[in-house]
């Protein structure tokens, strides 16, 4: 497979590769830090800017860079609040994090300049600890209230600390009121050496796909101070908050939102008082200042090893620093070398290199440091190879990727899981660089994800056994079929590798010996999944045609044809070339030719509409390798006589470019190439950089609008609605995804508007 690594950026003599600018994990470990979290992430530097609210807390969290509480006294009043937020707006402001201590305890005024906001047209951010979600019903009401004002982005932080003061109850009831909403949010999280009690805190989170985790690292400002010696350490990296000056209670403008609020008046993390400067200058400061866009671009430790090359500070620094902020800090607390960094710094050549920097850091925030590419597409990418080629591990843009605070190790992590490669991926997790990037949760669910994973393997093989025998029995044959065809492949063809998982076994039973099989396997003692009588699990909208059935808690599923009718495969042929297994316990069954595998595998990741294109990435690449004798013009032939040959064709020129497979490029070049063909490769595009967010496939008929869009002609067109509409799988798929009644009214004047609404968002 080849090595994707971006290619440097060249600006006049400057040469900066991209993975010498690293994203970092730093936190300033309160509810508050801005970390540049605006509206949509990808705000540029100097865009945004945090507003305290107030620094009164009803919690005391450990780990507070700012000393919140209820202690605190003063705050800033309403008129000065709403003057700051139009000076903000007069001078460029792009977007408003609303913060404290804790801003929500003043929530008529929060209400007021999110309107305000709204009015001025500045984007919005909160973030809170989410104690107003204690009540369900409030919970639901307040954020329709914050939504309506404007709010365009919420975090919640949760994590040992905020538990003290509240269970994850609040976050839970804020973020199924934002599931309701169709509203994505983000719950903060905070990293220490000793993580273990991580998996209890993340787990709530399992059922909400609309939730996005980050998981910051605990920095020694504040009353974190006392946590010293616990924390992780790590101080390499740009730093991103840095981007977003705040706002203090008190009106200075600091360089970021926490850590620098202590910071001595001499120090550029204080950029100024608002009260003895226009925040024209201010802001002006906080963009230029050569120390700050030094710690943007290239990071603290860039910093101090400038400082160390300046006479007099060689011997600047101390052996260790308990995390970025606080070599910062060490840094820029020193009035001398201030001063010489501000000289020193303010070279052309080093300002030069730093306006390089900030371009590549700016260009890729758009591109591969987006935060849905980070958490989508790039994180993919380096998991792939990761599991194809352990050897090669963790190159290059990998520290880019799982170095960040805002990696969502929580849902990847279940993604993983979903998609088989758990085990696959255990030989790569045993590196250093995975135990320092990832929270300890995450490789101890996938290590006990993999064990059950090889388990289940055993009793699929003999699930696979017996239905052979019983096969043997009514004289027919089956086709195993996806991971399960697989699997059994690489039983029986040394050298063994090591395949993904399947959750199931599927097989292809031809009908006239599919219901006397099941009801066989029934006979000795096979469990049903659907009710008795009612067999036949749907039409031909939906492809397990019989009710599944579980053998020794596995399920096992019987197809009578490959894929739904509507894809129009060329099934016929696709089982005449089926291959026989050697093994005489399997005497009766077979596996795809390769052709088969690879065309139905592509298929089956389109009807699931990309939601798990990581694993269809991994079998194309499996048996591109597996198979170096593959008939591509076969597969071809095939792929254009299918009904939905786009459902083929756009997986494959999208995969094959994205994650660099094995796919000869020549046969990638087959790929239709007209304009229907490039909306739907951007339109797969978009979603996989964003399945494990959105997980639109939960709403029925959009899925089906997509489907048919995949269909060549009106007539295919209309024979697939007709299934969709009419066929008694609609009904059965809508009950088993537990759908409220209001949705299955889906053909009321609302439902379709709404529909429709959903519809051109998406296809935009
Ligand atoms: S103290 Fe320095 S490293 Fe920490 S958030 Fe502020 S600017 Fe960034």
């Amino acid at each position: 497979m080849q090595t994707l690594s971006p290619p440097p950026f060249r600006d006049g003599a400057a040469v900066i590769p991209l993975h010498s600018l690293q994203p970092t994990s730093c936190s300033t470990g309160n509810c508050s830090s801005g970390l540049a979290l605006m509206p949509d992430d990808d705000a540029p530097c100097g865009g945004s800017m945090a507003l305290m609210l107030t620094r009164r807390c009803n919690m005391q969290c450990g780990h507070c860079s700012v000393e919140s509480g209820p202690h605190v006294k003063g705050e800033p009043t309403r008129e000065e609040l709403l003057q700051r937020i139009h000076d903000a707006a007069q001078n460029g402001i792009m977007g408003i994090l609303v913060t404290g201590g804790e801003a929500m305890l003043r929530p008529a005024l929060v209400l007021e300049l999110l309107r305000e906001c709204k009015k001025l047209g500045i984007p919005t951010a909160m973030t809170s600890n989410g104690s107003w979600g204690r009540d369900a019903r409030k919970a639901e009401r307040t954020l329709t209230e914050l939504r309506e004002a404007g709010l365009g982005s919420l975090t919640i932080s949760f994590d040992r600390y905020h538990a003290e003061f509240q269970g994850p109850q609040a976050v839970e009831n804020i973020a199924r009121a934002a599931q309701k909403a169709n509203f994505t949010m983000r719950v903060s999280v905070t990293r220490e050496q000793d993580d273990e009690d991580m998996a209890a805190l993340v787990a709530p989170f399992d059922a909400f796909p609309n939730v996005q985790l980050r998981f910051y690292d605990v920095q020694p400002v504040g009353r974190a101070r006392k946590l010293e010696g616990t924390l992780r350490a790590e101080t390499g990296g740009f730093c991103n908050a840095c981007g977003t000056p705040a706002m203090t209670d008190d009106g200075r403008i600091t360089a970021c939102n926490g850590p620098a609020y202590f910071s001595p008046a001499y120090s550029p993390l204080v950029v100024g008082d608002t009260r003895e400067e226009s925040m024209q200058t201010l802001l002006a400061r906080h963009n230029s200042d050569p120390i700050l866009e030094t710690i943007r671009t290239f990071g603290p430790e860039y910093l101090k090893r400038e400082l160390q090359s300046l006479p007099g500070f060689e011997d600047f620094g101390r052996a260790s620093y308990a995390g970025m902020c606080d070599l910062c800090l060490h840094v820029n607390s020193n009035e001398k070398a201030v001063e010489a960094l501000h000289t020193h710094l303010s070279q052309p050549r080093l300002v030069a290199l730093r306006m390089a920097a900030k371009r590549v850091i700016e260009g890729e925030r758009c591109m591969t440091w987006n935060l849905d590419a980070v958490n989508g597409l790039a994180a993919y990418r380096v998991f792939l190879r990761a599991a194809l080629d352990p050897v090669h591990t963790w190159e290059n843009d990998a520290k880019a990727i799982l170095g960040r605070a805002d990696f969502d190790w929580h849902h990847q992590e279940m993604h993983l899981a979903q998609c088989g490669l758990a085990g696959p991926l255990q030989k790569a997790f045993s590196t250093v660089q995975m135990k320092r990037w990832a929270p300890a949760f995450f490789q101890t669910r996938l290590r006990d994800q993999a064990r059950i994973d090889t388990l289940r393997s055993l009793v699929q093989r003999e699930a696979m056994r017996r239905l052979s025998d019983v096969l043997g029995e009514v004289g027919g044959r089956g086709v195993l079929l996806k991971g399960s065809g697989m699997a059994a492949f690489e039983m029986e063809t040394p050298p063994h590798q090591i395949s993904r998982a399947s959750c199931d076994v599927d097989i292809h039973i031809a009908p006239k010996y599919a219901a006397k099989v099941r009801a066989r396997l029934l006979q000795l003692g096979w469990k049903s999944e659907v009710a008795e009588g009612a067999i036949e699990q749907n039409d031909g909208e939906h492809h397990h045609q019989l009710g599944g059935l579980r053998f020794e808690g596995v399920l096992v599923e019987i197809h009578q044809t490959l894929l739904p009718s509507y894809c129009g495969l060329p099934e016929r042929d696709i089982i005449a070339k089926a291959r026989p297994l050697q093994d005489p316990s399997m005497a009766n069954l077979s596996i795809l030719s390769p052709e088969g595998m690879l065309l139905h595998s592509v298929m089956h990741g389109t009807k699931h509409l990309f939601s798990h294109y990581l694993k269809t990435a991994w079998d194309m690449e499996w048996v591109a390798r597996r198979f170096p004798d593959l008939d591509w013009d076969l597969l071809a032939k095939w792929a254009n006589s299918s009904g939905m040959r786009r459902g083929f064709w756009v997986p494959i020129t999208l995969l094959t470019q994205e994650f660099g497979l094995s796919i000869p490029a020549e046969f990638v070049k087959r790929a239709l190439s007209d304009r229907h063909e490039r909306r739907l490769e951007d339109f797969a595009r978009k979603y996989l950089l964003r399945s494990t967010r959105f997980d639109f496939d939960n709403n029925p008929w959009i899925r089906r609008m997509v489907q048919l869009w995949f269909c060549d002609s009106m007539l295919h067109r209309a024979r697939t609605l007709g299934g969709f509409l009419f066929g008694r799988s609609s009904r059965e798929f809508r009950q088993r995804r537990g759908l409220e009644k209001s949705e299955l009214r889906f053909l009321s004047p609302k439902k379709l508007r709404q529909i429709w609404a959903s519809w051109r968002k998406l296809a935009q």
